[in-house]
């Protein structure tokens, strides 16, 4: 444990952000660095819980072992922090830099007094502190099994599922259709949010661990499903639910109304070195912008507008606005409904509430102009996926919007090739549905992972089911070895 009187001495410091003036102007990560010794202080702070909340259902998907770790910032011993942390989660430094932690609401600190320890934080400088000093080196991988796996997609699922599999033997190739490795951590997330290069030194690792990674491959059309289990013993799905939801109002063919994703992409890709053609480009620049969805996504279009140069930024939620502490429909240790503020934010943005869109207006040359929009009581959706909308009287008006970014979710996977053509199952929601406990789909030797298998959801989940998903196909494997042995005797 910390400081056996820590938590009563010491306040809750978190690691502080980049001034909003200064961060605004780049694309660079907004945490500034802590000492030694404050790291050392909020690691005092954890209270040796009875039961950990902090690792159990409600707390960190990953099971991270949180109070060791915390002591040992404490006491200084941070490359035995490093070791226990890494026997939970492959890249703790994803995690640590863009998890919600749902650990620190689960945290006895959070229900006490609303000031959990700082575990993100400290997850962070743990594995940063790993690369700093060169401890984070290629493991040996055990003996090579003979069998060959394919992981398809090379997100934070994919990665695990790799990593994981490649350390027990196996020959593994991680085949992705994008240009660039990293799935949502490299096209999607903002920089100002994780900075690429941490994803390119984890590669390194995993291709001196034997990991085969392959670009520009689109599984299902480049090499067909058949083709995939011809040459692979096992394969993990770990492609992502890519599918956005759409918002089929009047006037939504109108030019600069986008998804999300593409706009944020372009914006890593130029961070990148990447230029994007002037008739493709989709940019913030001196525009009105309007968000339509009041999530993450939405909130990383804000962010991303502002550094463009936007004219002015509005993100639109269909709900209410949640209170500000956690709603008593959210107890702790669960995670909890209040408002959730990204440091995006802070940065220029005006939040609206309890607002649909009724349709989008053209400035004359096909360009969206104007959103329509009304005030709404309640916006309930049907099991058919629609909402039962219940608007306020005299609730119209409308913004100036030149661009109009859709951030309203996503339906699951594209429901392409690979999927069909495997003859893999899925579930109401359209994912790759398979056994919890094996990972397995209905198709044996075929697994999935990460969003792909649970629908949109978060990079801890994704490591979390990439692990589950190679411990499966590991086990299954071994169960063939055997199969292969105890004919080779028989024959
Ligand atoms: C804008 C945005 C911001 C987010 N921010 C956060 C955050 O701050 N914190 C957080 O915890 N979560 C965040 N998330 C969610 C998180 O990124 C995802 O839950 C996570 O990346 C899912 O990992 P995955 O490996 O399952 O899929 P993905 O990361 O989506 O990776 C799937 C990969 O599979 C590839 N692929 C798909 N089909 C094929 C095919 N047929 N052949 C080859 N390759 C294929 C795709 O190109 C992609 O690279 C965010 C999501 C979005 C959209
Ligand atoms: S992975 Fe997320 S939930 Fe788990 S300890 Fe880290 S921040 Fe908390």
């Amino acid at each position: 444990m910390g400081q056996i009187d820590g938590f009563m001495k010491f306040p809750r410091h978190g690691a502080p952000l980049r001034p909003v003036g200064d961060r605004r102007e780049d694309y660079r990560e907004l945490y500034q660095e802590q000492s030694d010794e404050e790291l050392a202080t909020q690691g005092a702070r954890c209270m040796d819980c009875g039961i950990p909340y902090c690792q159990t259902d409600t707390g960190c998907p990953v099971d991270n072992l949180i109070p060791e770790w915390n002591d040992l910032v404490y006491r200084g011993q941070w490359h035995e922090a490093l070791s226990r942390l890494h026997e939970t989660n492959n890249f703790p430094e994803f995690t640590g830099w863009l998890c919600p932690a749902p650990c620190e609401s689960s945290c006895t600190l959070d229900l006490v007094e609303n000031s959990p320890v700082t575990i993100k934080n400290i997850e962070r400088n743990i594995i940063e502190r790993g690369f700093d000093e060169g401890w984070v080196a290629p493991a040996t991988p055990a003996p090579a099994t003979g069998f060959k796996v394919a992981v398809v997609g090379s997100g934070p699922a994919g990665l695990a599922a790799a990593q994981q599999l490649a350390r027990w033997g196996h020959a593994v190739t991680v085949l992705e259709k994008s240009d660039r490795l990293g799935g949502l951590l490299r096209y999607g997330i903002p920089d100002f949010k994780m900075q690429k290069f941490r994803i390119d030194r984890r590669l390194e690792q995993m291709r001196a661990e034997g990991v085969e990674f392959r670009t520009s491959v689109n599984v299902g059309e480049d090499i067909t499903a058949e083709e995939l289990r011809a040459e692979y013993d096992a394969v993990i799905l770990s492609g992502g639910a890519e599918k956005p939801r759409d918002h089929d109002v009047p006037g939504r063919e109108l030019a600069g109304i986008h998804y999300a994703m593409p706009f944020l992409v372009q914006q890593n890709k130029i961070n990148e070195g990447d230029t994007i053609p002037e008739a493709e480009r989709i940019s913030a620049e001196g525009k009105h912008v309007v968000i339509i969805g009041g999530g993450d996504t939405g909130a990383d279009c804000v962010g991303t507008s502002i550094r463009q140069g936007a004219k002015s930024v509005k993100q639109l939620n269909i709900h209410a606005e949640p209170p500000e502490e956690r709603s008593e429909k959210t107890p702790w240790p669960e995670w909890p409904h209040k408002r959730m503020d990204s440091t995006s934010h802070d940065e220029g943005c005006e939040r609206l509430w309890k607002v649909y869109v009724k349709s989008f207006e053209d400035d004359g040359t096909g360009r969206v102009h104007k959103a329509n929009c009304v005030k709404v009581q309640s916006a309930q959706r049907r099991p058919d996926g629609t909402r039962e909308l219940i608007e306020e009287p005299n609730g119209d008006f409308d913004l100036d919007a030149d661009l109009v970014l859709l951030a309203i979710g996503f339906q699951g996977p594209e429901k392409g090739p690979l999927l069909g053509g495997l003859g893999v199952e899925l579930d109401k929601r359209g994912n790759a549905t398979a056994d919890p406990a094996t990972r397995m789909t209905n198709v044996p030797g075929v697994f999935s992972a990460g969003d792909m298998y649970r629908g949109a959801s978060l990079i801890v989940w994704a490591i979390h089911d990439g692990r589950h998903a190679a411990e499966g196909a590991h086990r299954y494997l071994m169960k063939q070895k055997v199969a292969q042995g105890l004919k080779a005797t028989a024959d």
